[in-house]
């Protein structure tokens, strides 16, 4: 049994079987290098998933053994079941921490999270971009530096449509102009949620140290500090003794004189 923070690493895993240059990159699929690199780096212990799974691999139980999840889809997003995503949302909000990459950004799970539409703008042209660390005392920027420069990446550019993010992590330049809010942080509920921008399926960049080692970072910081579940309870038996009130109290236009 391997021990420290539990992280599954859940991926959709067809680009990879279809795609020959995808193939090149990542023979065993992207899951299989995240899961290996962060576990590299020590105290966490990783197992993966996939859509094609039973249950999409997220079935209770290994739901119920997982501390951080991590996320990454594309071209399959309508294809994820409405009753797994909404246990998903059901134990962020209980506690468990949610990493969203790249074109998770579309995710029915972080829209679901984020209310919001998540669209952007985007160009493939493999270019040059430049994450820089706009918060350099943060956890998941530690070991980092002033920036991580990717040589070639697909471009995603603002707006973003998200809200406001609780803290912003990392924000990028791209070499044809454009700007990205790259490293966002939220709370839900008893969660935290971390969107994380680098990783289009054609480029090697969960190969770079520097990025899997941001991931590393936001596993820990993500790692829940408790589990409730969700409920609302109604209290019969008030704490004080209530004076007691009129019948109608409380009815429109009633007030207690
Ligand atoms: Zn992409």
């Amino acid at each position: 049994m391997k021990s420290g923070i539990k992280v599954t690493v859940w991926n959709e895993f067809r680009h990879e079987k279809k795609n020959e240059a995808v193939k090149r990159v990542y023979p065993d699929g992207m899951h299989k290098v995240i899961a290996a690199g962060i576990e590299k780096l020590g105290g966490v212990a990783a197992r993966t998933a996939t859509l094609d799974e039973p249950e999409h691999g997220l079935t209770d139980a290994v739901l119920k053994e997982t501390d951080v999840l991590i996320w990454w889809g594309h071209a399959a997003h309508s294809e994820v079941k409405d009753e797994i995503v909404k246990k998903v949302q059901k134990r962020v909000l209980e506690g468990m921490g949610l990493i969203v990459l790249h074109s998770g950004h579309f995710s029915k799970i972080f829209k679901a999270l984020m209310g919001t539409n998540c669209s952007l703008k985007w160009r493939e042209v493999a270019e040059k971009e430049r994450l820089w660390n706009v918060a350099p005392a943060h956890p998941i920027t530690q070991g980092i530096g002033d920036y991580i420069e990717l040589p070639n990446t697909e471009m995603y550019g603002e707006r973003f449509d998200i809200p406001e993010p609780d803290e912003l992590i990392f924000i990028s330049w791209f070499e044809g102009g454009e700007v990205f809010r790259s490293g966002c942080c939220w709370n839900r509920g008893h969660g935290r949620v971390f969107y994380f921008r680098p990783g289009h399926e054609t480029y090697p960049i969960y190969h770079n140290q520097q990025i899997i080692k941001v991931i590393y970072n936001a596993c820990k910081w993500a790692a829940p500090r408790i589990f409730i579940e969700d409920k609302c309870p109604n209290i019969n038996t008030p704490l004080e003794k209530i004076a007691p009130k009129s019948a109608d109290f409380g009815k429109a236009g009633i007030v207690q004189g």
